[in-house]
């Protein structure tokens, strides 16, 4: 042990146990932080039956077998899988038959910057391509990268009205990411002016579902509202627009935000099991397999187990100068799982 470790061990001796490595510590403050762990954590997932991933990239078609090997290791037998780039659906159909269904992407480069001429074609011949879904971005940092093309308008705005007529008129779902975790508010979007506030997105969303009852939507990341504070606003929005679900995509923004209090996570989860999707949000642009198996593990040991305290096994970049992220599982009912790894995606996308 290093001296770092020591005064690591001394501070976090609970925690320690089950940590294999601490692979970096440093002095932040006057206070030693972790930055970045490595762990080997006995878990036995309790469900056993199929997953259906319902959120997950892939970015370069070299690693895509990558995914679908690690996917598969912790049940995986389905998945939603959003496409980027020009390279079509059909050497993944090829290769993996019946594997996926596959959302087409419309970037905020087309939606904001190239306007919906090309956009509302292209939902219209989604479905002889190949695809099911729809996946927009919706996040603030467009804001910026687009700010010299033009003003985005809200989600809400009547510009968009042709794009989700047109979804409706497909019977086509939109898997949507709107806002972000409330911790980029606090750092890389406090300049209001320019991005906005996180309320106000919320509420962006919530008119689009309203104005536009017709359409199924899959709100990426609970919604944007994972945390403990926020979920009231889902719980009413879940009451007030059937039109709504979300998925869990980004296991440390799930693990980080609803295992702060695991019970009052397991009672809003089991209240509204038939409405979340589990999703891993993994894309398939690495090589580097604790990148798939972290999200997969971390995510199936929040849902699945009662451990406490147990150390997020990848680097939680948003807690990283204050103590790092940590796994508290919400035991789910079997009968919930079910639902949130696979009957509520098949019953909404296939
Ligand atoms: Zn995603």
């Amino acid at each position: 042990m290093t001296d770092a470790e020591k005064v690591f061990a001394c501070k976090y001796e609970g925690r320690l146990a089950l940590a294999t490595r601490l692979v970096r510590a440093r002095v932040s403050k006057g206070t030693l932080v972790c930055s970045s762990w490595v762990t080997e954590v006995d878990f036995r997932p309790r469900y056993n039956g199929p997953i259906f991933d319902a959120h997950s990239h892939v970015v370069d078609e070299e690693h895509i077998d990558l995914l679908v090997r690690i996917g598969e290791d912790y049940g995986v037998e389905k998945s939603l899988l959003i496409v980027h780039g020009d390279v079509g659906i059909e050497s993944y159909e090829e290769r993996y038959p019946d594997r996926f269904i596959f959302a087409k992407y419309f970037s905020g480069w087309m939606l904001f910057g190239e306007g919906l001429d090309e956009a509302v074609p292209e939902i219209h011949s989604m479905r002889e391509e190949g695809y099911q879904v729809a996946k927009v971005h919706f996040a603030p940092f467009w804001s910026d990268r687009l700010s010299e093309v033009k003003n985005i308008p809200p989600l809400d705005s009547k510009e968009f009205n042709p794009f989700f007529e047109a979804l409706a008129d497909e019977e086509i779902p939109v898997l949507i990411h709107v806002s972000d975790p409330d911790t980029y508010y606090e750092s890389r979007y406090d300049n209001e002016a320019v991005y906005g506030t996180k309320d106000e997105h919320l509420m962006e969303l919530e008119r689009r579902l309203e104005r536009t009852p017709d359409v199924t939507f899959q709100v990426a990341h609970f919604g944007a509202q994972p945390e403990v504070h926020r979920l009231e606003n889902l719980a009413r929005l879940f009451d007030n627009y059937p039109n709504l679900n979300v998925d869990t995509g980004s296991a440390r923004w799930m693990v980080r935000e609803l295992g702060r209090d695991p019970e009052t996570a397991r009672r809003f989860v089991t209240r509204y099991s038939e409405r979340i999707l589990f999703g891993s949000d993994c894309v398939a642009r690495s090589n580097d397999i604790s990148y798939y198996e972290g999200r997969y593990k971390s995510e199936r040991m929040l849902w699945e187990s009662d451990v406490r305290d147990v150390p997020l096994p990848f680097v939680d970049a948003d807690t990283v100068d204050s103590g790092g992220t940590f796994i508290n599982g919400l035991n789910l009912d079997d009968e919930v799982l079910e639902k949130l790894y696979w009957k509520n995606a098949l019953r909404i996308h296939m």
